[in-house]
């Protein structure tokens, strides 16, 4: 998964995403998990849901819905989305059903069970979806689109996970299926479905939309790209030279460690409503052969390109580990008692990594672009408990302390991956690095054999060098802060003055705000300017100016009611581009001025990586192979 928080409150802005008894080919007895989703008498947003199990041969049977999928590490409980789930013999007589807790139902009289029926809530709205990752949520609006993220609607029958589900969808003329699941048959009103098992349910979202998609075939892969764009204004057709160019460039810098055949990426996006009811919260989720992908719908196309090529390039990635690379835990997934696996240092820092390293290795970004990546995720990092075991945190991840720390698996866990990076490369005089023990393991393994978690460090140890054994002992299992100025010097990098961009002009570094709020002589909050990036510095906004509002309007009294607007007027600089004309508004002494100015790129001096003049001819040796192998 990768999320990413685009709003702001007030005091931070926090960044960031087979029975073997059971198999019977008798005619008259299912083979299959019999389940429907009625997409077209659809009543006070919620859908009605079908699933027909296989013949119960014992007396109770317990219906689940998941607590947890795989990728999101955390508890989602779906099972609140469902209501009045009812159990039924053939001959439509309701049996006993009792609710265990948020996510299962005990049936009795269960040999008799022919079908459980329930209606399914969306995520998107009501009081309790919020917390749930858009990007592994469900949004019903009729004629319009429905996002399935099927976890959160279709459930399994205990000892019966295993099973090919055959999955019917009554669906609206106007709207099309937009799925890697594999159709039996389409038309405009019933769409048929099979997965292989359960896992395949939740491995293949569906979109519904009006058409909006494209496909192209990239030398062996078949990518498609279909778009939900609430205002019509974003079209599959603009994106698809970026994705193209990135993963071309993703083949060539995995080479022989990739082996999808098809991938498509689902496309959701929000309106502002919806953003502010996740609280900014946009992302991706992976999958084996896609990926779901939400963001907001008022972004501009330039910007959109940007996060996508970032984002689904993650995703992507992520077809290595933990999809090609994972342990029993992962293979084995308990969605309603999970077992978590040690290395999130892996399956999200590897993938984070990846995601960036192979943006210098193709070209797409200049060597500045790659070390100020680096110290963004360096500054991050501090953000989170340094001295917290990562292979600790990583097992207990859904619970905290563990829990509040997830956020570093993109920060701190892509750290881990250069330091490992730059000590094998060092250790084989150039000619390895991370991605070369990830081929092997990919080799080793793939989608349909895990490895033991207590042996993966202990493997990769064998397969490259004592140095890489003392780094995880000390920094992956132990608790000893990692020192990065080390591993900068072997690849002849140091600090010094560089020009950071920054995403937008209320930035003056990262995403630390130009202004702070703080009481006045008369105890009114008010916004007082404590930084410049270059953009509001050439305006002539100054340290100490009374921020008081963007583009002629003013901010409303600041306290927590207001937090919303003030949001909303903030975050409509994330969607200018650079040649957006706007002012500010300041009170200087007793002053009110409106200053004027255009985005163009705002950045910072700050003191970041840098390429040391000073390095030896050795370490510019091994930085090349770092960068460029
Ligand atoms: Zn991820």
């Amino acid at each position: 998964m990768k999320k990413a928080k685009y709003l702001l409150s007030l005091s931070a802005y926090i960044l960031f995403l087979g029975c073997a008894a059971l198999k019977n080919n008798s005619v008259n007895k299912p083979i299959n998990i019999q389940a429907t989703i009625n997409l077209v008498d659809v009543n006070d947003d919620k859908v009605k849901i079908t699933v027909s199990p296989l013949v119960v041969i014992q007396d109770e049977i317990i219906f689940y819905i998941p607590q947890i999928v795989p990728g999101t590490y955390e508890y989602s409980n779906f099972g609140r989305f469902v209501e009045t789930l009812k159990a039924f013999d053939k001959k439509g007589n309701l049996l006993p059903v009792e609710s265990l807790d948020k996510n299962s139902w005990r049936i009795s009289n269960a040999k008799k069970l022919v079908k459980v029926s329930y209606l399914v809530n969306d995520t998107f709205d009501g009081p309790v979806g919020s917390d749930v990752y858009p990007m592994g949520g469900t949004n019903f609006k009729v004629g319009e689109t429905f996002l399935l993220n099927l976890h959160s609607m279709i459930g399994y029958f205990e000892g019966m996970k295993e099973v090919p589900y055959h999955l019917s969808v009554n669906s609206p003329k106007n709207l099309k299926a937009f799925t890697s699941l594999p159709s039996i048959s389409e038309s405009d009103s019933l769409d048929v479905f099979l997965a292989k098992r359960y896992f395949h349910i939740i491995d293949n979202p569906i979109l519904y939309s009006e058409p909006n998609a494209v496909s192209f075939d990239l030398e062996k892969i078949k990518v498609g790209l279909a778009v939900y764009s609430p205002t019509g204004i974003h079209k599959a057709e603009v994106y698809q030279s970026a994705i193209e160019e990135m993963m071309i460039a993703q083949k060539n810098f995995l080479g022989e460690a990739n082996n999808t055949t098809s991938y498509d990426i689902l496309l959701h996006l929000m309106d502002m409503d919806e953003l502010q009811y996740f609280g900014g919260m946009m992302g991706a989720l992976e999958h084996h052969t896609s990926t779901t992908v939400v963001f907001v719908d008022q972004m501009k196309p330039q910007e959109l390109t940007q996060n996508l090529v970032d984002v689904v390039s993650h995703e992507f990635f992520h077809t290595l580990t933990p999809l090609n690379i994972h342990s029993e835990e992962i293979h084995n997934f308990e969605y309603n008692t999970p077992l978590m696996s040690k290395h999130l240092w892996m399956y999200e820092g590897t993938t984070e990594y990846f995601a960036n390293l192979f943006q210098i290795n193709q070209g797409l970004i200049d060597e500045q672009n790659f070390y100020n990546r680096i110290l963004e995720k360096l500054n991050y990092s501090k953000r989170y408990d340094d001295t917290m075991s990562f292979t600790k945190m990583s097992a207990g991840i859904v619970d905290e302390p563990f829990q509040a720390n997830y956020g570093n698996v993109y920060q701190k866990g892509a750290l881990i991956n250069m330091c490992l990076d730059i000590i094998i490369r060092e250790q084989s005089g150039g000619e390895h690095g991370i991605l070369w023990v990830m081929q092997n393991l990919a080799k080793r393994y793939g989608t349909e054999k895990p490895f033991k978690d207590e042996e993966l460090i202990d493997e990769i140890v064998t397969m490259t060098y004592p140095e890489v054994e003392t780094f995880f002992r000390t920094h992956v299992e132990g608790t000893k802060p990692i020192n990065y100025m080390d591993y900068f010097n072997k690849v002849g990098l140091t600090i010094g003055d560089t020009e950071v961009p920054l995403s937008s002009i209320i930035f003056k570094e990262n995403q630390n705000l130009f202004f702070e709020a703080k009481l006045n002589d008369e105890g009114v909050n008010q916004f007082i300017v404590n930084g410049l990036n270059t953009t509001i510095e050439s305006m002539g906004v100054n340290v100490g100016d009374v921020f008081l509002g963007l583009n002629d309007k003013l901010f409303p009294e600041i306290n927590q009611e207001n937090t919303k607007e003030i949001n909303a007027l903030l975050t409509s600089s994330f969607m200018w581009d650079d040649k957006t004309e706007f002012s500010i508004t300041v009170q200087r002494n007793n002053d009110i001025i409106s200053l004027k100015g255009i985005t163009g790129t705002p950045s910072v001096k700050v003191s970041g990586v840098i390429n040391d003049t000073e390095a030896s001819e050795a370490s510019k040796k091994l930085r090349k192979a770092w960068l460029k192998n």
